[in-house]
């Protein structure tokens, strides 16, 4: 932490900082210039506040050196992290997708759709059995009928399943049914929530908040990470500003961000990103431009009679256009879309 006097800040402030620093265990370093003294407050403390510095007489401005999340920084590991979630790797050179309807409706509904995006590319299916809905009169999911559902869908199909867990409460629930483990966009600072996932021994997908930034975001996967679960991949959705043409904004910058500061896999969801079907094949593809490491896409086989999310869910026919056009991104930039998984297991 690097601490700026401002000019003219008196000797005793400047004692008062550096005795402060050292009572928190700071070792401190003094260099005065012609205007400004500086400090170099030397010494690793995790969630140091430094408003408390900040605050003392004399002092312009404090600056952070170090991030303040540790195991999911760079710093911490340097190379990126490749998880392995049965056939899938995620992280790596593939570029995986995770694709299915918003909600699980019904079986019809999750095997077609489960037999579609498998044969188009997919290596995991998505679909909501708890659906954290804005409004407590909308469709709020089938509950473990739809876990059941999901997960024979999938199995059928070769796939591996995400679905989201809405609360502590769920958690060992879901732990039996699906793969990956997805929070939220509106639990991502559900930290109870985020500490029990953190001492599972599976993979958890971490949405960004809806108006988090990006290190509030990341601190949110240290929670999971200093609870011991490594497996954690990245999901950027959309945040909220002030644009009311889309229903959140996209913000892929996050990708190249996330790929400096982070070993994490991230991949990004232009389904809830942009909320309207014509939009999310072009920020699938930009996405995938951009260096994420998959996409999560909404998929439904009669996107007008769906229970939630219809408007921005895909036909089927533009998900196999979405999986060639991604293809062929992700190949010009050495990467590659697996191959399509066919066969249900009992033909
Ligand atoms: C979802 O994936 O269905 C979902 C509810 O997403 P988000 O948390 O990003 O709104
Ligand atoms: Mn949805």
């Amino acid at each position: 932490m690097v601490v700026i006097m401002e000019q003219g800040a008196s000797e005793s402030e400047i004692e008062a900082v550096i005795n402060n620093l050292n009572a928190f265990g700071f070792d401190v370093h003094r260099s005065s210039g012609v205007n400004h003294t500086v400090l170099g407050a030397i010494g690793v403390k995790p969630g140091f506040d430094i408003r408390i510095i900040r605050v003392l007489d004399g002092v312009a401005d404090v600056q952070r050196v170090t991030e303040p999340y540790k195991f999911a920084s760079r710093a911490w590991k340097n190379e990126p992290s490749i998880l392995e979630i049965g056939s899938a790797r995620v992280g790596g050179t593939e570029v995986v997708i995770m694709a299915g309807p918003c909600a699980v409706e019904s079986e019809e509904q999750i095997n077609i759709t489960a037999a579609h995006v498998a044969s188009h590319g997919a290596t995991f299916l998505r679909g909501g059995a708890f659906k954290p809905r804005t409004s407590p009169y909308s469709f709020q999911g089938m509950g473990e009928a739809g876990l059941r559902l999901l997960r024979a869908a999938a199995d059928r199909y070769g796939l591996g399943v995400i679905t989201e867990v809405t609360d502590v409460t769920k958690v060992d629930l879901v732990y039996s049914y699906t793969d990956v483990f997805q929070v939220g966009a509106r639990n991502m600072q559900n930290f109870g929530l985020l500490k029990v996932l953190g001492r599972k021994d599976k993979a958890v997908l971490l949405k960004r908040g809806l108006s988090a930034t990006i290190e509030e975001w990341l601190m949110a996967a240290e929670y999971i990470m200093s609870q011991g679960n490594p497996h954690i991949i990245l999901c950027e959705r959309g945040i909220r500003t002030f644009e009311t043409y889309t229903r959140n904004t996209l913000d892929l910058s996050a990708v190249p961000v996330i790929k400096r500061k982070s070993h994490l896999p991230i991949i990004v969801d232009p389904s809830h990103g942009t909320g309207l079907r014509n939009k999310v094949t072009p920020m699938a593809r930009a996405a995938v431009a951009a260096g994420a490491d998959g996409i999560m896409v909404e998929v439904h086989p009669d996107p007008a009679a769906a229970k939630s999310d219809g408007p921005q869910s895909l036909y089927f026919e533009q998900f196999a256009e979405l999986v060639r056009q991604i293809r062929d991104i992700a190949r010009a930039i050495g990467r590659d879309v697996p191959v399509a998984q066919a066969t249900p297991s009992d033909a």
